[in-house]
């Protein structure tokens, strides 16, 4: 049987440095877990421009589109910011996402016990919080026409249009019901449709894919806005959420921050199912790449390593090590080890990019 291929895309700035971190911990399962992958890389961003004058080449995403799974580091930087719109690094991640049709957005919020006093809501409100946010990414607002500004009379009007068709809700409902059987079996799905029909429609064929399809899952349904309120007062009621593009972005980035820093943030976006079964699939830091620390050994390795462990688990059905490396950084917090975006006000020395990875590494040692 063959390895499943991975495809790494390391990107700009820190992205390399923690990248280099999770080389260590797919080696380690090659050697330690009998779970070897055909690793290759490419360039992503700003030097991809560098090397080839686009931020990416149709080779590069030829081979994204083969892979089993793309891991990505960051891209983007102020070398690049006066670049024409249509070079800058960001457009080789979103050429990326569109051309593997990813259209679910998988953002966990997983708050550490080690880190519950590092958010900035009271510990026992976010201690072993772990939910996931689902967020359409390939429709909804940002996406519908018509849009624009024009001139009505004497003024100017700017026009955007919310639009969803029927099987795009349904292909990103399958998706979440999927992950909540892995989980712990409930999804809430988020819209407006107190006063939006796009709302009523994705309340609508939500409902009718859980009844058709998923009925062993737990579903309810809750207006966005409220479920803002929620994720603040009790997040720990939710398992999985499934929302829209528009609310997804917004709720996405409320429930990470509720357990503290960027460089702990892994994400996946989720495609249609390639012929091996396999989704297609792209797993990246929420993080940027972080110019004001880029070389410094000060990145965050954490955000890239998790970012690892979802495609463990969503890729490549390896749930159990996917557990065993969350584990492992778990264990790593636990024992105070901090790189410095983790440093409170206690001021303790923070470890630096390798060193947190080297103990990573430690962890899942003594755990076999
Ligand atoms: P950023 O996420 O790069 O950095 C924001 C702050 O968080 C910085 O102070 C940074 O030092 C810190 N930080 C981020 N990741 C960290 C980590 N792993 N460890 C420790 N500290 C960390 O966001 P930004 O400063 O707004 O953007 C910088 C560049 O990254 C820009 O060019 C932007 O376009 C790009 N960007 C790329 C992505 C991506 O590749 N997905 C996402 C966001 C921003």
């Amino acid at each position: 049987m063959t390895n499943p291929s991975l495809l790494i895309l390391a990107g700009d700035g820190i992205g390399p440095e923690v990248m280099t971190e999770v080389r260590k911990v797919i080696d380690w399962y090659g050697a330690k877990r009998d779970l070897a992958f055909d690793v290759s890389e490419d360039l992503v961003g700003g030097c991809a421009y560098d090397a080839h004058g686009t931020p990416l080449t149709d080779e590069t995403m030829a081979k994204a589109q083969e892979a089993d799974a793309v891991l990505l580091g960051a891209v983007g930087g102020p070398a690049y910011d006066n670049l024409d719109f249509s070079l800058k690094p960001e457009r080789g991640l979103l050429r990326l996402r569109k051309e593997m049709d990813l259209y679910a957005n998988l953002r966990p919020a997983q708050c550490f016990d080690a880190l519950a006093d590092f958010s900035s809501l009271k510990a026992d409100v976010v201690g072993g919080l772990d939910i996931m946010i689902v967020r359409e990414l390939t429709s909804g607002v940002y996406f519908g026409e018509p849009r624009g500004i024009h001139k009505e009379g004497n003024e100017r009007v700017g026009v955007n249009t919310q639009r969803y068709t029927e099987s795009e809700i349904a292909r990103v409902a399958r998706s979440a019901f999927e992950l909540a059987r892995k989980r712990d079996n409930k999804v809430c799905s988020m819209e407006k449709a107190n006063v939006m029909e796009s709302g009523v429609l994705w309340r609508d064929v939500v409902t009718e894919i859980h009844a058709a399809e998923y009925s062993d899952v737990e579903l309810s349904h809750m207006y966005a806005d409220a479920g803002a309120m929620q994720l603040t007062r009790w997040p720990k009621q939710f398992d999985v959420i499934v929302t829209d593009n528009l609310f997804g972005d917004l709720l996405s980035d409320l429930a990470a921050m509720l357990t503290g820093s960027l460089g702990m943030l892994p994400s996946a976006s989720l495609g249609a199912p390639m012929a091996n079964g396999r989704p297609k699939a792209l797993y990246e830091p929420v993080h940027g790449s972080a110019p004001d620390i880029t070389g410094q050994g000060k990145a965050n390795p954490i955000a890239c390593i998790l970012s690892f462990a979802m495609a463990l688990r969503y890729s490549f059905d390896q749930g159990e090590e996917a557990t065993r490396l969350e584990q492992a950084v778990e264990a790593v917090l636990a024992d105070g080890l901090r790189t410095a975006d983790l440093i409170g006000e206690e001021g303790r020395a923070p470890v630096s990019t390798s060193e947190m990875g080297d103990a990573i590494i430690a962890k899942l040692d003594a755990s076999v």
